[in-house]
C-alpha cells in the first residue's frame, strides 16, 4: 500500500460498484472448510461469526509480520498497519495491499456496516469503520480467528 492510501470514499466505491479482481481465487464447498477449520474458525470464517471482544491471540500482539488469511494463506495486513483500538479485536488502518480485501454492504442487526471478507476465497473477517486514525481514517476491525501469523 506504499502506492496508494485508501480511503473511506474508495471503501464505499469497492461495496458499491464491485471490488478489485483478486491474484488468484479458492473456492471450496462447506464440507471441504469443515474439514481443513477448526469449529471455531468455519463458524467465524465461514458463516460470519463474530468473536468474544479481547478473545483473540492476536488482539495484543504488535510483533513484526504479516496476517494471513486462515482459510487460504492469503496475506491479509501487516503488523505495521496494526494499532491499539482498544475494542478488543485486532486493527489495521490498511490492508496490505489493495486487492487482498474485498467489501459487501451488510445491513444485519438494523445497521448498514461495510464487511471486509478475504478476497481470494471470501472468508468472512470482520468490518471496516470509518474513525481510524490518519492518513487513512479507516479502522478495520478482524476477528484473531479469521487469521494466522506469517513469518
Ligand atoms: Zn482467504
Amino acid at each position: 500500500m506504499k502506492d496508494k492510501i485508501l480511503k473511506w470514499n474508495d471503501v464505499l466505491n469497492f461495496a458499491n460498484n464491485g471490488n478489485p479482481a483478486p491474484d488468484r481465487r479458492v473456492e471450496k464447498k462447506d464440507e471441504e472448510w469443515r474439514q481443513q477449520l477448526t469449529e471455531e474458525e468455519f463458524y467465524i470464517t465461514r458463516k460470519k461469526g463474530t468473536e468474544a471482544r479481547f478473545s483473540g491471540e492476536h488482539c495484543s500482539r504488535y510483533e513484526p509480520g504479516k496476517y494471513g488469511c486462515v482459510c487460504c494463506d492469503n496475506e491479509l495486513f501487516d503488523s505495521g498497519e496494526k494499532f491499539d483500538s482498544g475494542t478488543g479485536w485486532p486493527s489495521f488502518t490498511l490492508p496490505i495491499k489493495e486487492n487482498a480485501i474485498k467489501y459487501h454492504k451488510d445491513g444485519s442487526f438494523g445497521m448498514i456496516r461495510i464487511e471486509v471478507m478475504c478476497n481470494v476465497c471470501d472468508s468472512h473477517l470482520g468490518h471496516v469503520f470509518q474513525d481510524g486514525p490518519q492518513p487513512s481514517g479507516l479502522r478495520y476491525c478482524i476477528n484473531s480467528v479469521s487469521m494466522k501469523k506469517i513469518d
